[in-house]
């Protein structure tokens, strides 16, 4: 399925005007990928995407770069051109924008992540243009997701839920969690996505730091390992999917309590999502539950954070987040209960609000799994 590229553009190109910006200047990233559908690479020479706030985007993109930006189906909805190896492409670029505006533009939006290097070239080059981020003009796009990426998180939603539901294959006590991430690693190829993005495994006390990796920590029986997973579709769409196993035999009686705590603060949060709530009462949802259990002190980070394109992105679910929440956002909710030198727990899904409430986008058990028994 081909993704509504002109009208994302056109959409693109409006906020611009409504925001009295004169040219959008995007540069290879998610959002190159979500305007024209072109996973470019960063490199020295410059790509980049010019919307003018009226006329014709363009894409220019160094001369040996042409047969994959023709390949990747954005020439079908952008103009191309290229620039040889002495060529400056910034004044290749300057000089279109000022056809297309008619004179040249007093105010750019650069890529939240271009390059400073790029963005001081640009400054030169377009002599008095006020600069502002890109991002303030795409998030309200890239935030509320029409069906056709919804469907595509979905699809990645599902493919990540297949690698967890085949944990036991791999989980048991006696294999360091190194072993047990490569293998994940090659079923979330296997199970549809095009490449990893992360495998954190972290067994008995590493499960008490959210952002582990894996190490060579001979897994436990009865270690609670946190196992939090994601990966690009080929589409360009993220999964990240959270799960808290135990290794072998039953857990130790302090962590079966705080199971049960976070189990109820992860449900609490999901139920409270609906279009009109804040992002920061979903994630008191969770906090609260927590807190009342007097488990507050031991989950230290935010509730969620939005997904698509990106693996995180708006919106935040985090505490004084003023956003209102609307049909169409996706993002995690992902509790965590962490203490230290003993274990962690964290469970996390994808959810997208519904027109009336929310659809979890990872369906499978969140019941405490005990495997390779
Ligand atoms: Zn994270
Ligand atoms: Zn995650
Ligand atoms: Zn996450």
């Amino acid at each position: 399925m081909q993704a509504p590229f002109q009208d994302r553009l056109a959409r693109a190109a409006a906020s611009a005007a409504g925001a009295g910006i004169d040219a959008l200047l995007i540069t290879p990233g998610a959002d190159l990928r979500y305007l024209v559908g072109y996973q470019a690479l960063p490199l020295e020479r410059l790509t980049c995407l010019a919307i003018p706030a009226t006329g014709e985007p363009f894409l220019v993109v160094p001369a040996l770069e042409r047969a994959a930006a023709e390949a990747s189906g954005a020439t079908d909805h952008v103009s191309l051109a290229t620039h040889g190896e002495t060529e400056d492409a910034f004044q290749l670029v300057a000089r279109r924008l000022a056809d297309a505006l008619g004179g040249s533009p007093r105010s750019i939006g650069v890529s939240d992540r271009m390059w400073a290097q790029q963005v001081v070239r640009f400054t030169d080059t377009i002599g008095g243009a006020t600069l502002s981020l890109a991002g303030d003009v795409l998030r309200p796009l890239r935030l509320r997701k029409l069906p056709d990426e919804v469907d595509a998180l979905r699809v990645a939603a599902a493919a990540i839920d297949r690698v967890h539901s085949r944990m036991g294959e791999w989980l048991r006590p006696g294999r360091t969690e190194a072993a047990v991430a490569r293998d994940i690693g090659e079923a979330i190829l296997v199970e549809g996505h095009t490449s990893v993005n992360f495998v954190i495994v972290g067994s008995g006390p590493n499960g008490a730091s959210p952002h582990h990796h894996v190490s060579d920590r001979v897994i436990e029986p009865g270690d609670p390992v946190v196992i939090d997973i994601g990966g690009t579709m080929a589409d360009g769409y993220c999964s990240d999917c959270t799960r808290t196993y135990v290794a072998g035999e039953q857990p130790p009686s302090d962590f079966a309590d705080y199971y049960e705590v976070l189990l109820a603060a992860q449900r609490a949060s999901c139920a409270h999502v609906r279009p009109g709530v804040t992002a920061h009462s979903v994630d008191a949802a969770a906090r609260q539950v927590i807190a009342d259990a007097g488990y507050g002190e031991l989950f230290i980070h935010r509730t969620g954070h939005g997904i698509g394109l990106e693996e995180h992105e708006e919106p935040w679910i985090v505490e004084g987040s003023q956003v209102v929440l609307e049909p169409g956002m996706c993002f995690s909710i992902e509790p965590g209960v962490y203490l230290p030198g003993r274990h962690g727990a964290r469970i996390e899904d994808i959810v997208v609000v519904t027109d009336d409430g929310v659809e979890r986008l990872d369906t499978i058990e969140r019941e405490l799994v005990v495997l390779g028994a």
